[in-house]
């Protein structure tokens, strides 16, 4: 896409609500080969300061549940459907996912990544394209299409579900476990490995 540079959007205008209400464009963080691509639903008012998908108390989350299956953040990729802040952290609009799509569409392809872990409702059906009852389907892995060529997607819970549903830590855990076996993470914070099915 014209306003891509490998993984970077650069002078987006696509969407007026969200160009008024970002301080900038945030694009997805870590490896640009992942094994593991995290994607959630866009930026809040930390990322949208700092630069960066997930930083705050749900970046900790994230952080910590990935030390406990093995993983290091810088080991996985983390970025958005939406690249810019919605205004008063309202839910993007259809409209402008759909204007993002082209870009997500395009990391997923140069990152190439075994596992496509989804956190939370918009980011899951957005991928899915179907509605997703995330607490009920965290865990699950389903195959999808993107420019004909098959994808795994993990559905998981947002991690800050977990700061308002304690019982959701154990869901949020789960699904990363999974996340990590698919990578073929060794247990120990050894790396990864690619896996050729599951
Ligand atoms: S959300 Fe995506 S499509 Fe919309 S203005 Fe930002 S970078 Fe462009």
């Amino acid at each position: 896409m014209e306003q891509m540079e490998g993984l970077s959007v650069t002078k987006c205008t696509r969407c007026p609500a969200l160009v008024d209400s970002r301080s900038r464009i945030v694009d997805g963080t870590g490896p640009e080969d992942a094994d593991l691509l995290f994607v959630g639903e866009g930026p809040g008012a930390n990322e949208d300061s700092q630069g960066e998908p997930f930083v705050g108390r749900s970046g900790s989350v994230l952080d910590d549940a990935l030390l406990a299956v093995g993983l290091e953040r810088s080991a996985v990729r983390i970025t958005n459907c939406v690249r810019c802040r919605p205004p008063e952290n309202r839910d993007p609009t259809g409209e402008e996912l759909e204007a993002c799509r082209g870009y997500l569409t395009q990391e997923i392809e140069l990152v190439d990544p075994e596992v496509i872990v989804t956190l939370g409702k918009v980011p899951s059906q957005h991928l899915l394209g179907r509605s997703v009852a995330v607490t009920n389907e965290a865990g699950s892995v389903e195959e999808i299409r993107l420019d004909d060529t098959p994808r795994r997607v993990l559905i998981c819970v947002h991690p800050a579900a977990t700061l308002y549903d304690r019982s959701q830590e154990e869901t949020f855990e789960g699904a990363l476990e999974t996340a990590a076996d698919l990578a073929g993470v060794d247990g120990a914070g050894g790396g990864q490995t690619r896996l050729d099915g599951f």
